[in-house]
């Protein structure tokens, strides 16, 4: 049997499922068999380079070898990710996301010194030496970048690392100085010979500079400009991913690469316009960007009330209008609040969801938990549905949001978040807002919400004082 033949032929069924798989991503209907379609065509892939790899090192003494150091690193890395995919909670997931995009970048780096040092194939013309030689360098340098800002999205959203920008003088001289050095250096170590000695510590300059140039790139990025940035790195994988398919010819590997790389450029893009923020800004590492990261001015008193006071309104209310944030996913509170959507609706309350697109920790988060608790699709709206509807409200909940109901979005345009659209919830007759404390939002900023005349702050963990509010209203 041919093996190659039979190789190609598997990977173009697999990048056909990959494809598939991410049509039926696209829709709640369709998501379980679009996961489907991606373990069936990974399956694939992964029996046919097996058989690749095995095949190619026919009748060499290297076969058992190759063949036992794939099944290994296959059984050790899935052994880990099933682990780790079975114990994370779902506000882990974009820290999880971000940690797995770089092990593609640092493969990726690997890969292109893997290709440096093995130089191109014996007998090769000039020109097709320059161009394996582009290719380890451009490789080198998507995966370097890909690795180290995506260490620093996995610190800044595990809270490891602050959320605030990093603000160098002359940052965006410093982003720009570095893409024409990595212009200058790719040239040069093409244009060198392999004998010179010196090529290698240009590739070695060149890795170190897009190692530093990802960090500064992330780390420049404010926390309210985060979820941007995830889907950006989702994309810089990709293209990691396709820079290493050139480099092992790898037809696979650049099929899958450009899918990852364009999807996740194009979600970055829509991300920017649903956030009102300019696309190269934000890839460009906050370019243009002066953000203010202090916050010193004083809102005021906040008031406050109890769940028993919280029930008497809502018993009251005619129309109600919940918008989650993250805080309802760390209560995991998506399960009373269900409840007490069905309790208020069979009192004859109107009682409507308003979903910001960024609302939680990853696109879709809100969603996916009220759907997990069996709240109906059709009285969760998005927020460009909801927006106008906010002063026929007669009582809103905000449950664990913060930057996402941030009037200073729209009022201060010195705010990091200014520009951002936000739910104005505070048209609503009456606010209230669940949360534990007065601290400020993922972004850093504290919200003027909390302060006005119609918001009451409900404190304590948003579960327990809807279980509370549940009691009461029995
Ligand atoms: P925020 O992260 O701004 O605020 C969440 C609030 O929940 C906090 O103020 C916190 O206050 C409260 N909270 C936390 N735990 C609990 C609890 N157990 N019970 C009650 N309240 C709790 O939330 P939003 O959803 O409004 O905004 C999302 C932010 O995350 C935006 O800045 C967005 O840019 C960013 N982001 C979004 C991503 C996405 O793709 N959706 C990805 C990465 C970042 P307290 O501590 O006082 O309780």
């Amino acid at each position: 049997m041919d093996i190659q033949a039979v190789s190609t032929a598997a990977y173009i069924v697999a990048s056909l499922l990959f494809v598939l798989s991410l049509a039926g991503l696209s829709k709640h209907e369709s998501a379980k068999s679009g996961l489907t379609y991606g373990m069936v065509g990974m399956a694939v892939a992964l029996a046919a380079t097996i058989a690749l790899v095995v095949d190619d090192s026919a009748g060499t003494d290297n076969r058992a070898l190759a063949l036992g150091l794939m099944v290994g690193a296959i059984v050790i890395g899935g052994a880990i990710g099933l682990w780790r995919a079975r114990v994370v909670e779902m506000t882990g997931m974009p820290q999880l996301i971000a940690l797995l995009h770089s092990f593609v970048g640092l493969a990726a780096v690997a890969i292109g010194w893997n290709g440096h040092l093995l130089g191109a194939s014996a007998g090769e013309p000039a020109s097709m030496v320059n161009i394996h030689e582009a290719e380890v360098a451009i490789g080198i340098f998507i995966g370097a970048v890909t690795f180290t800002g995506s260490i620093v999205a996995y610190l800044k959203l595990s809270a490891r690392m602050k959320s605030a920008p990093l603000v160098l003088p002359g940052k965006n001289l410093i982003n720009l100085g570095s893409l024409v050095a990595f212009a200058v250096l790719i040239v040069v170590y093409v244009v060198m010979e392999e004998s010179d000695g010196a090529q290698e510590w240009v590739l070695v300059a060149l890795t170190v500079l897009a190692f530093a140039l990802g960090w500064h790139l992330v780390a420049s990025i404010g926390g309210g400009d985060m979820p941007v940035v995830v889907s950006m790195l989702n994309s810089y994988s990709g293209w990691a991913a396709a820079a290493s398919g050139f480099l092992l010819d790898n037809d696979l590997l650049i099929v899958t690469g450009a899918l990852v790389g364009s999807s996740g450029a194009y979600l970055s893009y829509i991300m920017c316009k649903a956030m009102n923020r300019s696309f190269i800004s934000v890839i460009a590492g906050g370019f243009g960007i002066e953000a203010r990261t202090g916050d010193d001015v004083d809102h005021g008193e906040h008031r406050e009330l109890d769940a028993e006071a919280a029930a008497d309104l809502l018993r009251e209310a005619r129309s109600v209008v919940i918008t989650p944030g993250y805080g309802m996913a760390v209560a995991h509170a998506q399960y009373p609040v269900a409840e007490l959507t069905s309790r208020l609706r069979a009192r004859g309350v109107e009682v409507r969801f308003g979903i910001h697109p960024v609302a939680g920790r990853l696109p879709g988060h809100m969603n996916v938990l009220l759907a997990e608790a069996k709240v109906p699709y059709d009285i969760v709206l998005e927020m460009d549905e909801i927006n106008d509807d906010f002063p026929d409200t007669d009582v809103v909940l905000v449950i664990g949001a913060n930057d996402t109901v941030n009037p200073a979005a729209s009022d201060d345009p010195g705010s990091p978040i200014a520009g951002m659209p936000v739910l104005e919830v505070w048209h609503a007759r009456d606010v209230i807002a669940f949360k534990r404390s007065m601290a400020a939002g993922y972004a850093g900023v504290q919200n003027p919400l909390f302060f006005r005349d119609n918001t009451q702050m409900l404190f304590g963990d948003a579960k327990e004082r809807i279980d509370d509010i549940l009691h009461y209203l029995e």
